[in-house]
């Protein structure tokens, strides 16, 4: 079945009901922002992994998307999100790590713009063709190595990363607008890893540690 057929389908364990049930858990877990509750009760994450995980789709869970990455799990999607957009809009938002586009897709109903870039081609160009079939226009991809964001397209009024760096990137702190705020998971394959959020204020950047998380890595180059 294509992508269009699937979402059409939306039966059974893909079904608006299985999305509702989904949302009703992130409230559960203390997702507050009304607002992306509704997205992810609107955009049909089973669309966002291959067939024969479909039905996995509304777990809360990170499931394997291929070459060794995983879509992140909902709850990190929301809260992430809702970190993201606390304290006003964002207009534009880049996101390092596209993997599957699920969180750009709930991000795209929400801003005026999303900017994501991905080093794996494989990857982009499934999450290329998912954008198109569910004519989400807004959302922006790059193939690149996000070390370097998006300078052309910047500054950011937000910035979200989904692979964890050991250290935030310069670039990626040049590229935040004053008034920006960043969220970033940060830490090394072995170790603890820490969800931060970083602000721009007038004065400078303030960082704070919000909670233990595990992304997989970010990694250099393309591929
Ligand atoms: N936001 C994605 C999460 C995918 S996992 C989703 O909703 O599905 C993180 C992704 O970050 C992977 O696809 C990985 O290839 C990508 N990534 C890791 N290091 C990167 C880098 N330096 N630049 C761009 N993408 C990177």
């Amino acid at each position: 079945m294509n992508i269009t057929a699937r979402s059409i389908a939306g039966v059974g364990m893909t079904s608006q009901r299985t999305r509702d049930r989904m949302v009703d858990r992130l409230r559960d877990r203390g997702i507050m922002d009304e607002s992306v509750i509704e997205t992810m009760a609107q955009v049909p994450r089973h669309l966002f992994v291959d067939e024969a995980m479909a039905t996995r789709a509304y777990e809360d869970a990170s499931l394997p998307i291929g070459e060794g990455q995983t879509i992140s799990q909902p709850y990190a999607v929301a809260r992430m999100t809702e970190l993201l957009l606390a304290d006003g809009p964002r207009r534009r938002v880049l996101e390092v790590g596209t993997g599957s586009g699920y969180q750009a897709a709930v991000l795209s109903r929400l801003v005026d713009g999303v900017f994501t870039v991905e080093r794996i081609k494989n990857l982009l160009d499934k999450a290329r063709n998912r954008f198109k079939a569910l004519e989400y226009r807004n959302i922006h991809t790059r193939y690149s190595d996000g070390s370097w964001g998006w300078a052309s397209n910047g500054p950011y009024d937000g910035i979200i990363v989904t692979a964890a760096p050991r250290n935030v990137p310069d670039a990626l702190y040049e590229q935040l607008a004053i008034g920006g705020r960043m969220v970033v998971p940060v830490g090394g394959k072995f170790e603890t890893q820490s969800l931060l959020l970083i602000t721009r204020e007038e004065d400078g950047f303030h960082e704070s540690r919000l909670a233990d998380v595990k992304f997989v890595p970010f990694l250099s180059g393309k591929s």
